[in-house]
């Protein structure tokens, strides 16, 4: 088989622990021999971050920003166990986080769906993608155990000194809690940005849910935003490719998204988000079937699996035994990555061959061929065979090479 060539590379940020040694195998079985693989390497397992303070970190998020595309391996994100075990100089911080906020993106997260697995909400038939704003709200509040009667304000004083507003929050009679919490217009404005370039890059209707109704400056604010991009910026883009933007209250959303059939994307403010891509994933079947995408404002894109590195299987591997860790969400960051290379390129072999490599996965999954956490989720009637990594891996393979020479 003639090998597929690439135009520009893929920037391939390499990863920790099981994830590291899927991502090794994927290359060799199923991209090494049917692509002439051109990628920038950067590794981000965690001994490389430490030998080079965490610099590599920031590279690979230069790179992104210069190539457009890249694709990620799961990486420990050090806490004080790991900097232990790895002997760290330092708790360097989430490369995620790093890499999010040196390309200032929205991260998406969907489904892969087979037959045999039906999603918890009956009437779900297609992927719903959550789009959450990792940025603010509660996650950069300030907070304060009120100990004690006393009068709780919120001032704001303006570059010049100026008192230009002051209010009181509550005047309290008794001990209480108090939070106080903000976002910034240019945040928002880059998550509506993400958000919209992703709804029309992937063909889907576009929510966006918060509680505007309660919350009249800041929620409204997020709905005025979005509203305003879209009319002025996308709305003769979405009704070309014949999509739709929607906002609704977060309460009314809830109920529709229960009530659909799917395949939509569900923009969230940070907590909502936070909250409903667990409700979303669980309900899908499984976090090792969930893909997750970083999209920046000006059309970057940074693919990955939603799960860790599978830590626990890691120890076993590393005692010798075969474990069955699921790789289809890390092949699909590969083959997501490989699409999207491939249309910014016009290499229409490549964008064929992701295409090709998703429905290997799926036609081996729908063949009862599968890893042990997927066992348990199919529905009665399906017969399966739990297998390994490698032997998975291989039954992909060669569902591949089928559809590669049928063509
Ligand atoms: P995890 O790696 O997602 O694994 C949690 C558990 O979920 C596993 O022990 C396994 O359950 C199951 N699981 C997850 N992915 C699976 C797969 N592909 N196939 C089969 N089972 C799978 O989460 P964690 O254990 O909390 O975190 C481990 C490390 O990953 C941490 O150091 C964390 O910092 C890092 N992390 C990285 C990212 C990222 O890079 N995006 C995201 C999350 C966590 P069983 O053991 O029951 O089989
Ligand atoms: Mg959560």
């Amino acid at each position: 088989m003639k090998r597929i060539m690439m135009k520009t590379p893929l920037v391939e940020m390499d990863g920790d622990e099981m994830t590291r040694i899927l991502w090794q195998m994927i290359k060799d079985e199923l991209l090494l021999p049917f692509v002439d693989l051109k990628t920038e390497y950067y590794d981000l397992g965690l001994p490389e971050r430490e030998k080079t303070k965490d610099q590599v970190t920031f590279d690979s998020a230069y790179a992104t920003q210069k190539y457009g595309v890249a694709v990620k391996c799961a990486t420990i994100t050090p806490n004080k166990q790991r900097v232990e075990e790895y002997n760290l100089s330092e708790m360097w911080k989430s490369p995620n986080g790093t890499i999010r906020a040196i390309l200032d993106g929205t991260v998406f997260r969907a489904p892969i769906l087979i037959d045999s697995i039906r999603p918890a909400v009956r009437n779900w038939k297609k992927p719903i993608t959550i789009a959450r704003h990792a940025y603010g709200d509660i996650y950069k509040a300030t907070e304060y155990r009120v100990p004690t009667e006393g009068k709780a304000e919120i001032i704001f004083t303006d570059k010049d000194g100026k008192e230009t507003f002051h209010e009181t929050v509550y005047d309290f009679e008794c001990a209480g809690v108090l939070q106080g919490s903000y976002n910034k217009d240019s945040s928002i404005r880059s998550f509506a940005h993400s958000c919209f370039q992703y709804a029309l890059n992937t063909k889907q209707d576009l929510w966006f849910s918060t509680k505007d109704t309660i919350s009249k400056q800041y929620d409204q604010t997020f709905k005025l935003i979005f509203q305003e991009i879209y009319e002025n910026e996308y709305k003769a883009a979405f009704e070309a490719a014949g999509i739709t933007y929607f906002y609704t209250l977060i309460d009314d959303a809830v109920a529709r998204v229960i009530r659909s059939d799917g395949g939509f994307i569900w923009a969230c403010k940070n907590y909502d988000g936070d909250v409903m891509s667990d409700m979303v994933s669980t309900a899908f079947g499984s976090l090792a079937m969930m893909t997750s995408v970083l999209v920046s404002p000006d059309g970057k894109y940074e693919y990955e699996a939603a799960h860790g590195t599978v830590t626990r299987h890691y120890y076993r591997y590393l005692k010798g035994e075969e474990t069955s860790t699921n790789p289809i969400a890390t092949i699909y960051a590969w083959s997501g990555a490989l699409r999207k290379r491939g249309e910014l390129d016009g290499l229409d072999e490549l964008v064929n061959f992701a295409d090709q490599l998703e429905g290997a996965c799926i036609d081996t999954l729908n063949s009862g061929v599968m890893t042990k956490d997927l066992v348990g989720l199919v529905s009665a009637e399906t017969k399966t065979s739990a297998v390994n990594s490698r032997e998975f891996i291989l039954a992909i393979r060669k569902n591949l090479e089928a559809r590669l020479l049928a063509e």
